[in-house]
């Protein structure tokens, strides 16, 4: 019997500029309203010395990802990973992406509960 794969998304949050396109096109592609949808893009501010600060972006699923169940059924990427022009998400079988993961910082890797 052939082994049975988990899929998940793997999320390089070190290129993302922030853009939101993820957020925008998950709630396009399921109807989302305002303030709902399977992902959401969190600012992170982190305070530096000298009274300066840096803003970094972390993209992440919310409760409500079905991680595209309908496209890729069809063959098609997750509506996210499709729009985000600075490829910041990768979906694949976790085993995979998980191999992915040991080569960089900065990343998460999301499954579905
Ligand atoms: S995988 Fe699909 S459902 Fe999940 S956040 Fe991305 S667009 Fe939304
Ligand atoms: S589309 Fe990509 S770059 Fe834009 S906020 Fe989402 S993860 Fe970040």
């Amino acid at each position: 019997m052939s082994k049975k794969h988990e899929y998940g998304l793997l999320i390089d949050y070190e290129y993302c500029t922030g853009c939101y396109s993820c957020q925008v096109a998950c709630a396009q592609e399921y109807n989302w309203p305002a303030g709902m949808g399977g992902i959401r893009v969190n600012e992170i501010i982190q305070k530096l010395p000298k009274g300066k600060h840096y803003l970094t972006y972390l993209p992440f699923p919310t409760e409500l990802c079905v991680l595209c169940k309908p496209r890729t059924k069809k063959g098609l990427p997750p509506a996210c990973v499709k729009h985000c022009m600075s490829g910041c998400m990768t979906y694949g079988a976790v085993e995979d992406l998980a191999k992915e993961m040991t080569k960089k910082p900065r990343m998460v890797l999301w499954v579905p509960k």
